[in-house]
């Protein structure tokens, strides 16, 4: 069954699974030029969701064909994974934004045993178990290191520029950068009157970076061949201030519904951070690791119910906090741990 929404004035959706994951879809929004039908993002690389995009695009009244140009929120699979095949059918242009198309071009020029060997070394620096790095260091020594998802993602062909308007003939669409889920997330302003005269300043394309109902995750930017000391939480949070003070009267997410009011969800997603991070604090009583702190902190399930891959991405995040903490001045690393261990300052 293809789910398609018409959200008016040349504005269409369509649900494009995500095969086995809690989130279900990716919305892949069309959006009408004078040049032809461009999509803003595309989803998950599997021979399923191309179908369902396909006959949603048929629905829509156009074709996968016809597409003019794809602009694309952020690189992660669930959004770039068919921009390829949709290039392929059409010769439409891919746009993304420079830091975000440098991890694609990143995550092709490594090769699989680079990325394990990258991420064991983090692991332990981490404090990580040593039977959770084993897995890694076994595919290395065994010579099977499996491709990550998005290794052969396609290259985009444009830059998608902070703060300029794409080039869409008959539009108004502007991009507005907001870092913090990826380095070069981007948002995208439709600055025209809402169709059903909402009150407010136009709709926003809102990718991962503000949803209704869940928190995108935030951690931290991961290139090996770069040592700077990224902030990817201070980055998401400043985003989300500049997002809420747009005042777009709709905002169109990447996954879940549309949704009004974004102001407020602004506010209770900053609101979460912030005692997030005061609740990390009392943890930090006594110094502790990355991950003594990521098993502490609360997720949607015990931790020894986390599964392997998400306790990475886990870790990750509470990295990314403890970073925001040193940044504020309310933790610090403790001088001389190995693994770091950190404690509230
Ligand atoms: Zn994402
Ligand atoms: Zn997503």
């Amino acid at each position: 069954m293809t789910r398609v929404t018409d959200h008016g004035a040349g504005v269409q959706s369509i649900q494009v699974p995500i095969p086995d994951n809690p989130l279900g879809h990716t919305l892949v929004y069309l959006l009408d030029t004078d040049r032809g039908p461009v999509l803003i993002d595309t989803g998950w690389d599997d021979p399923a969701s191309w179908d369902t995009l396909a006959d949603g695009l048929t629905a829509c009244g156009t074709s996968a064909a016809e597409i003019h140009g794809v602009v694309i929120t952020h690189h992660h699979p669930d959004h770039h994974g068919l921009s390829a095949r949709v290039r392929e059918a059409s010769g439409a242009w891919i746009a993304m934004h420079a830091a975000d198309a440098s991890v694609v071009r990143r995550t092709q020029e490594n090769p699989p045993e680079r990325w394990y060997a990258y991420m064991a070394d983090r692991l332990t620096a981490v404090g990580a178990p040593e039977e959770h790095v084993a897995p890694l260091l076994a595919a290395l020594t065994s010579g099977k290191a499996r491709p990550l998802p998005g290794f052969d993602a396609a290259v985009p062909d444009h830059d998608i520029v902070p703060g300029e308007l794409l080039d869409l003939p008959g539009r108004r669409l502007r991009a507005i950068w907001t870092p913090g889920h990826t380095p070069g997330h981007v948002c995208l302003h439709l600055e025209e009157n809402h169709p059903a005269g909402l009150p407010g300043r136009g709709r926003l394309f809102s990718g991962d970076h503000l949803l209704p109902e869940i928190t995108p995750h935030i951690g931290l930017y991961e290139d090996p061949d770069d040592a700077t000391v990224t902030d990817p939480l201070g980055d998401y949070l400043d985003s989300l201030e500049r997002v809420g003070r747009l005042g777009a009267a709709e905002i169109l997410p990447a996954h879940q519904h549309a949704f009004t009011d974004a102001a407020s969800r602004v506010r209770e997603l900053l609101t979460h951070h912030e005692a997030r991070l005061t609740d990390l604090l009392t943890h930090l009583a006594h110094p502790l690791t990355p991950w003594q702190l990521a098993e502490r902190m609360e997720w949607n399930r015990p931790w020894n119910q986390i599964p392997y891959g998400s306790r990475t991405i886990a870790v990750s995040e509470a990295e990314a906090h403890l970073r925001r903490l040193v940044k504020l001045g309310r933790a610090e690393a403790v001088a001389g741990s190995d693994p770091v261990a950190y404690v509230a300052v």
